[in-house]
C-alpha cells in the first residue's frame, strides 16, 4: 500500500514485491508443492484476487494475477518437466516474471487471425511477428507466446512457446493508457528470434485449445476482480455518504440515493454469489466455459455502473485523485475490454445456449 502512489505515477512496480509476494507464497497458491507451489484449492486464489483489489490499484493488481494466472497457468499445464523446473518454480518464487503474448496489433478477438510465424528450422524455431497490449511486457523476464506453426490451418495451426524476454530479436516498448497505470502494457515485436524446439509446449499445432480452455479461467478471474472492485467502492462510498451533510442531513438519508446503493448493493452481492458458485465448479474440474463467459460479462458491467455510480455519489471529490474513485473509474473500464470483450463474451454465450455448441477441455 505505501508504494501504489509512487508505482502508478512511475508506471513500474519495483522488484522487491515480486519477491515478497513469491516469498510469501502468493504466486503458488494453486501450483504443485513440487514447484515450490501450495497446491491449495481454488478460493485461496479467489481471496488473494479480492484483496489485491482493496489496494485499489488495477494496474498493481493486474500485474500479479497476469503472472500469476496467465503465464504461470500455461507453464503448468502444457510445459514439459524441465519447463516447470526452471520457469514454473522461478515463476512462483517470484525471482521471474512473466507474460501472456496473445494480442497482436492487427486484432485481439480473433485469436486465429494471429499473424505471428514460428517457423521450425532443425532444432530451433524462428519467430517472427509482433504482439501488443501485453500486461508485464517490459518488465517480465520470460515470454509465454503463441504464434503459427501452420499458417495455413487457422486456429489449427497455432503453437504456444516459452521464451527468454532477453532473447536477441525481441523489442518491446511500453504504451500510455487510460487506467491501470502501475502496470506496464507492452508492445513486443520478434525479429528472428530463436526459440529451442524444447521450449514448445503442449505439442505442436495444439495451442488454440489451450488458450480457449484458459480463457474460462482468467474470464472467472475477471469477474471475480469486478465484484471485489465494486464491493471496494461501495464500502468506500457508503462510509464518505454517512460522513458527507447536506441540507442539514447526512446524504446517506436521502431515498433517492438510498435506492440506488441499494439496488447496486444487491447487484454486486448477486455476482459475488454467483462468482463463487462457478470457482467451486471450476475447483471440481467441471467446464465453466459458459459460466465463466457470464461471470466476466455481467460483473464487469455491474462494476462499471456501480463505479460510476459511487463517483457521483462523492460530487467534486469523486473526480478528485486524493479520493479513491477517479483511479477506480479509470481501472474498472478495462473490464469488459481485457481477455475477452463482452461482445466477444455474448459471442460464446449464444454459441453454447443457441447453437448448442459444447466446449470440450484438452487434456
Ligand atoms: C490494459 C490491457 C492489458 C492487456 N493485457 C493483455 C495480455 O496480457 N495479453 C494479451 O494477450 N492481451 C492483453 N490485452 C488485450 C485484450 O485482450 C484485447 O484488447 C481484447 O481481447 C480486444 O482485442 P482488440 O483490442 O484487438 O479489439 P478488436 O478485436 O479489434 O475489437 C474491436 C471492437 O470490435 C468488437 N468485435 C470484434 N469482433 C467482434 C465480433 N465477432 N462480434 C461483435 N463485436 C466484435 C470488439 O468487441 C471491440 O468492441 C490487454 C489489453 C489491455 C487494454
Amino acid at each position: 500500500m505505501p508504494h501504489i502512489e509512487k508505482w502508478e505515477k512511475t508506471g513500474t512496480i519495483e522488484r522487491f514485491i515480486w519477491e515478497k509476494f513469491g516469498e510469501m507464497g502468493y504466486f503458488g497458491l494453486k501450483y504443485p508443492e513440487k514447484y515450490g507451489g501450495l497446491d491449495l484449492d481454488l478460493f485461496y486464489t479467489v481471496i488473494f484476487l479480492e484483496e489485491l483489489q482493496k489496494i485499489n490499484s488495477g494496474g498493481f493488481a493486474a500485474a500479479m494475477w497476469a503472472h500469476t494466472y496467465l503465464a504461470l497457468t500455461h507453464l503448468n499445464k502444457e510445459g514439459s518437466e524441465e519447463i516447470k523446473e526452471k520457469y514454473l518454480a522461478a515463476g512462483i518464487s517470484g525471482e521471474k516474471i512473466g507474460c501472456l503474448c496473445i494480442s497482436e496489433p492487427f486484432g485481439g478477438s480473433d485469436v486465429a487471425g494471429m499473424r505471428s510465424i514460428a517457423e521450425k528450422k532443425g532444432d530451433k524455431y524462428i519467430l517472427n511477428g509482433s504482439k501488443t497490449f501485453i500486461t508485464n511486457g517490459v518488465y517480465s523476464d520470460f515470454m509465454v507466446v503463441a504464434a503459427k506453426t501452420d499458417p495455413e490451418k487457422g486456429n489449427k495451426g497455432i503453437s504456444i512457446f516459452v521464451i527468454d524476454s532477453d532473447s536477441p530479436g525481441i523489442s518491446t516498448s511500453k504504451l500510455n493508457k487510460l487506467g491501470w497505470r502501475a502496470s506496464d502494457t507492452a508492445e513486443i515485436a520478434f525479429d528472428n528470434v530463436e526459440i529451442p524446439a524444447e521450449n514448445l509446449m503442449g505439442g505442436e499445432n495444439n495451442g488454440f485449445s489451450f488458450i480457449m480452455q484458459h480463457f474460462a479461467l482468467e474470464r472467472l478471474i475477471m469477474g471475480i476482480n469486478a465484484h471485489a472492485r465494486a464491493e471496494y467502492a461501495l464500502d468506500y462510498t457508503m462510509q464518505y455518504m454517512s460522513e458527507r451533510e447536506a441540507f442539514g442531513n447526512t446524504i446517506d438519508r436521502f431515498q433517492a440515493l438510498r435506492h440506488r446503493v441499494a439496488e447496486r448493493v444487491a447487484e454486486v452481492e448477486m455476482c459475488k454469489e454467483f462468482n463463487y458458485s462457478v470457482a467451486k465448479r471450476l475447483n471440481e474440474g467441471q467446464s465453466v466455459v459458459k459460466e465463466a463467459s457470464m461471470s466476466k460479462l455481467l460483473s464487469t458491467k455491474i462494476a462499471d455502473e456501480v463505479i460510476y455510480d459511487c463517483l457521483q455519489f462523492l460530487g467534486g471529490y469523486g473526480y478528485m485523485e486524493d479520493y479513491p474513485l477517479a483511479r477506480l473509474f479509470r481501472d474498472s473500464r478495462l473490464g469488459p475490454i481485457g481477455g475477452g470483450t463482452s461482445e466477444i463474451l455474448k459471442e460464446v454465450i449464444a454459441r453454447i445456449v443457441i447453437d448448442k455448441k459444447e466446449y470440450k477441455p484438452r487434456e
